[in-house]
């Protein structure tokens, strides 16, 4: 499947904002976001304000890039919230937050998003006891999220064990870091995202 392959950094300059694709590095003094705030390219510094076609563009593009979804896929999420009841909006990123990846992500089994992806396609992640290597996986309540018996002996697996998560666990999930075992209690509601979003502006964009 096509990727983004560049620096990474380089969408968090784009986006003006942190999407904490690097992991522990996103917390430090060497983020570029604490260093230099412009978008990246020659004309980056003389930018001037943006349309609402480009705000909107914008919002879309940094929640795609957050969460690294392709386009396709990204606007699957929004048909499909269009079809569901209540605010669009939100249930579109409610269905992006119960993204097996970003579930691995959440419970602190990666250090960025990108890393977690890639716990869940080497199969090292479990549902309810069988490998699912899916990062668009969506999980349900009740599912129980655990790292398979052969990769728990992975020093990043390890350290989780011995000194549970680095980060806040969201209240629609559990973790039991020393037995690296997750639980879905609800579903994700729009407070439990933690990323700074206007979804209006997404939603105008894709009903334009
Ligand atoms: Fe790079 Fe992380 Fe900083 Fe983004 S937040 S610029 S990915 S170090």
């Amino acid at each position: 499947m096509a990727r983004y392959t560049g620096s990474v950094c380089r969408q968090c300059r784009r986006e003006g904002t942190k999407l904490f694709l690097k992991g522990d590095k996103c917390y430090t003094e060497k983020c570029p976001m604490t260093l230099r705030h412009t978008p990246p390219g020659m004309h980056g510094q003389g930018r001037k304000k943006q349309s609402e076609y480009g705000l909107q563009l914008r919002e879309k593009q940094k929640v795609r890039r957050a969460y690294g979804i392709l386009e396709s896929q990204f606007r699957k999420y929004y048909d499909m919230a269009t079809n569901m009841k209540g605010v669009t909006g939100e249930n579109m990123l409610s269905l992006i937050e119960r993204r097996l990846d970003n579930v691995a992500y959440r419970l602190n089994f990666g250090e960025s998003r990108p890393m977690a992806r890639q716990m869940v396609t080497h199969g090292h992640v479990l549902v309810n006891g069988k490998k699912v290597d899916i990062a668009s996986y969506q999980v349900k309540v009740g599912d129980e999220i655990t790292i398979r018996e052969k990769s728990r002996e992975i020093p990043f697996f390890k350290t989780l064990r011995e000194e549970g998560a680095k980060r806040t666990i969201p209240q629609w999930l559990e973790l039991d870091a020393e037995n690296l075992k997750g639980r879905v209690v609800a579903l994700p509601k729009r407070e439990d995202i933690d990323l700074s979003i206007e979804e209006h502006n997404i939603v105008e964009f894709y009903s334009r």
